[in-house]
């Protein structure tokens, strides 16, 4: 097709839309999301909010899915996220679905985002907002043309998501459409290079290593290797320095605990404890089926779950065929990483630690290559990331609740990495231990309580399939399009989370309930 014609062709499609808008209003519906993650639960509030009638069912006995969160003798730890970015995107969903955010959360900027140690010794404390504050803050630590090339490499980012944000993050993922939106605007074609890798884009902007490698750990925040994900995740460092790095007073878990009260608030109502063993409907959604049998019907069905175990596990076989090209992309895209995670109650604070820590390792190719290679493998040598907040509410006085996550390869026996191997979750956790020493933060002495997590765990407990954190990775230029859709070829079904467009993180599963609310509209 000649460029005149795809111009044609986009606008026809932008037509369409134009119409599907002016028949907003659609019937009441009986809704059923399956899952109280974060997804779940912000499309439950919105869809509620629209006029509709809404069921979050959930297979746990409590909401919030990895937003986990465990309380041992005054210490509180957050299991799954530490790190709010965007906030903007819940201040819309709490302003759009009754009154503001702060009203029920406090939320915290933090004055130094991360603190970084490289292996050579070098620190970096990263600012919490402001490209120009993180460039200085990298031209004093590394020194030479650091900091004009990170300010060089932010204005390329800053780029990029203006061409991304609304064709790919805001909007139902179509690849045709898509593309089309893109081709239209062929500089914004090129400013995000498609074929190129994050890995080759930052090579490209540095000379010095250590801040390739820091550019390496965005693409953990998708769960992919920097090496394959596309450069358009220079947009996450981008997001970060431009609008904040936060935590919520109490751990991010309070984020949970609000947006379930405004859904409680609005009406949604909630079954904990319950398994959804099917979806029922075979040309068009009629409900679903529970663990002991009942039925329940509904006209629209939301999947939070995992999308693979959707379309593998929950459809009749008429629908599943239906879906084989849902199917086919999720059998094509590389699942995202899993994470191995240690809770430390400890005595006494820490004098020169911050609030987010990360300690990269001398090799970061080996810790890509254990998890994705051919034989994958915990780690020998990994990136250490230790959340130590200093909150009045998560620790008592004097002492402190850390986190530590380490990027792990996920749970899959035989062929794949075994968590449930004996031994195998505490030697490595002694090992990180003895790392984390050997780096200069020596624990033994002051540690009162030490609890571990698996990827294994984080399956069982939330029913990620393998433990992946993000669902499937953006490893591989196309994987924006290989991101199982929101809507779905069943009619009545649709997907909302980290597993779905346009990804994970806290942000982006709250974006893909904006989308989908979006999609099914206000009841008239
Ligand atoms: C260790 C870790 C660290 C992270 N760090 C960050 C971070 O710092 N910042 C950030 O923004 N994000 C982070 N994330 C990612 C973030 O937690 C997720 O992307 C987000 O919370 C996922 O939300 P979701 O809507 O996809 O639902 P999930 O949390 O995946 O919840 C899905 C829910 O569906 C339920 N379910 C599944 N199947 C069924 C069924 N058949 N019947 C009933 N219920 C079912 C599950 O029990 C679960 O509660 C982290 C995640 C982890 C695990």
């Amino acid at each position: 097709m000649s460029f005149l014609g795809l111009v044609t062709f986009a606008e026809r499609i932008r037509g369409r839309d134009a119409q599907y808008d002016k028949r907003r209003g659609v019937p009441m519906s009986q809704v059923i999301v399956i899952g109280a993650g974060m997804g779940g639960m912000a499309c439950a509030a919105r869809l509620q909010a629209q006029g509709h009638k809404v069921t979050v069912i959930e297979q746990a006995p409590t909401w919030g899915g990895k937003l986990g969160r465990v309380e041992h003798e005054g210490h509180v730890f957050d299991t799954g996220p530490s790190l709010l970015t965007l906030p903007a995107v819940y201040r819309d969903l709490f302003l759009k679905t009754g009154k503001p955010l702060e009203e029920s959360v406090d939320i915290v900027d933090l004055e130094t985002a991360f603190r970084y140690q490289f292996s050579d010794g070098t620190i970096l404390r990263m600012p919490g907002v402001g490209i120009g504050n993180s460039a200085d803050a990298i031209g004093d630590a590394l020194g030479g043309s650091s900091a004009t090339e990170w300010r060089n490499f932010m204005v390329r980012a800053g780029a990029m998501w203006a061409a991304t944000r609304t064709p790919f993050l805001e909007s139902e993922l179509n690849g045709l459409r898509t593309l089309l939106a893109l081709s239209t605007r062929v500089r914004d074609l090129r400013t995000i290079a498609p074929q190129k890798t994050l890995r080759s884009l930052s090579e490209h902007y540095f000379t010095d290593p250590r801040l390739v490698t820091l550019v390496d750990r965005y693409a953990t925040y998708t769960g992919s290797d920097p090496r394959q994900a596309p450069a358009a995740l220079a947009t996450i460092p981008y997001i970060e320095q431009t609008f904040g790095a936060y935590h919520v007073s109490g751990g991010l878990r309070e984020l949970g605990r609000a947006l379930f009260d405004r859904c409680v608030g609005l009406g949604v109502n909630f079954k904990f404890d319950t398994d959804v063993t099917a979806i029922n409907g075979s040309a068009q959604v009629t409900g679903v089926t529970l663990g002991d049998g009942q039925t329940l019907s509904a006209e629209i069905v939301v999947a939070n779950a995992d999308a693979s175990a959707v379309y593998q596990n929950l459809l009749s076989e008429l629908a599943r065929r239906m879906c084989r090209s849902e199917m086919r992309k999720i059998r094509k895209s590389t699942p995202s990483l899993a994470g191995f995670v240690m809770l430390l109650a400890l005595d006494e604070k820490t004098a020169d630690l911050d609030h987010h820590n990360v300690f990269f390792p001398q090799d970061y190719d080996a810790e890509f290559d254990s998890i994705f290679g051919k034989h994958p493998s915990p780690v020998e040598q990994p990136t250490i990331y230790v959340c130590r907040p200093d909150d009045p509410l998560m620790s008592p006085e004097d002492a402190e609740s850390w986190f530590v996550l380490i990027n792990a390869p996920r749970h899959q026996p035989p062929s794949g990495c075994d968590w449930h191997t004996p031994g195998l979750v505490d030697e490595y956790s002694n090992r990180i231990l003895d790392q984390l020493a050997t780096r200069g933060y020596e624990t033994a002495a002051r540690l009162k309580w030490l609890s571990t997590s698996s990827p294994a765990d984080l399956e069982s407990r939330t029913r990620a399939p393998g433990g992946s954190i993000y669902g499937t990775s953006s490893n591989g230029t196309s994987s924006a399009f290989l991101r199982p859709s929101n809507t779905s070829p069943l009619p009545g079904l649709f997907l909302v989370g980290g597993s779905a467009h346009p990804g994970g993180g806290l942000p982006l599963v709250a974006m893909s309930a904006a989308i989908v609310a979006k999609h099914i509209g206000h009841a008239n």
